[in-house]
């Protein structure tokens, strides 16, 4: 029997970050398959945030919703009381993302956007017992930067971009992912922040 190889690695983030992970395998291809599976995650300090900010609570705004298309009124009304549920739920998190300037945080935003643009009935009736949880936005925001899921990953099931991707819809999925790359384009183009300025020992507040 082959001996095990652990090693740490670093490896690239759907994020485009760099991490290091625990490799542990016997062969190329379970190699590979892990390798390949930590680039459609985000990194830790990613997958954080993420975590941090589907937790947001408080006041949000009134969403803007296109109207649903179904085979029946009957249809469009259930459909509609569905989309409606998620929309109380992503709602904070919308507002918490609104003028959040980093990347990830802009992800999460155009995700939860993306979710409440799915105007298909089928796809809020074949979903309204799949949970919103935070894995499932940090899958949703690694599809954004990724532009794609693997095909095998479970993360697809209940996944606006990849339900968008393949409606006349399209358009709007792919603006989401081109904004998204620029997004962290722009922050790997932009200068490291100035350090803290350092802190006067003598000033006591009066
Ligand atoms: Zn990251």
């Amino acid at each position: 029997m082959l001996s095990k190889t652990t090693y740490p690695a670093e490896v690239g983030r759907a994020c485009r970050h760099k991490d290091t992970i625990t490799l542990s395998y016997r062969s190329v291809s379970e190699k590979t398959t892990q390798v390949l599976n930590a680039g459609s995650h985000l990194c830790g300090s990613c997958a954080d945030l993420v975590k941090e900010l589907f937790e947001a609570s408080g006041p949000s705004a009134a969403i803007e919703m296109p109207p649903i298309v179904a085979k029946s009124e009957k249809q469009a009304g259930y459909a509609s009381r569905m989309r409606a549920r998620t929309a109380a739920r992503l709602a904070p998190i919308l507002e918490a993302t609104r003028d959040d300037p980093r990347p990830t945080a802009f992800a999460v935003h155009q995700a939860c956007k993306l979710m409440l643009s799915v105007r298909r009935a089928d796809f809020w009736l074949n979903n309204k017992d799949a949970p919103i949880t935070a894995s499932w936005l940090q899958g949703q925001v690694a599809a954004l930067y990724l532009g794609r899921l693997p095909s095998k990953d479970p993360r697809r099931e209940n996944s606006p971009i990849l339900e968008l991707m393949e409606s006349p819809y399209k358009a709007i999925a792919e603006d989401a992912v081109a904004a998204v790359r620029l997004a962290i384009a722009q922050e790997k183009d932009s200068p490291p922040p100035p350090p803290p300025a350092p802190k006067d020992e003598f000033d006591f507040g009066f």
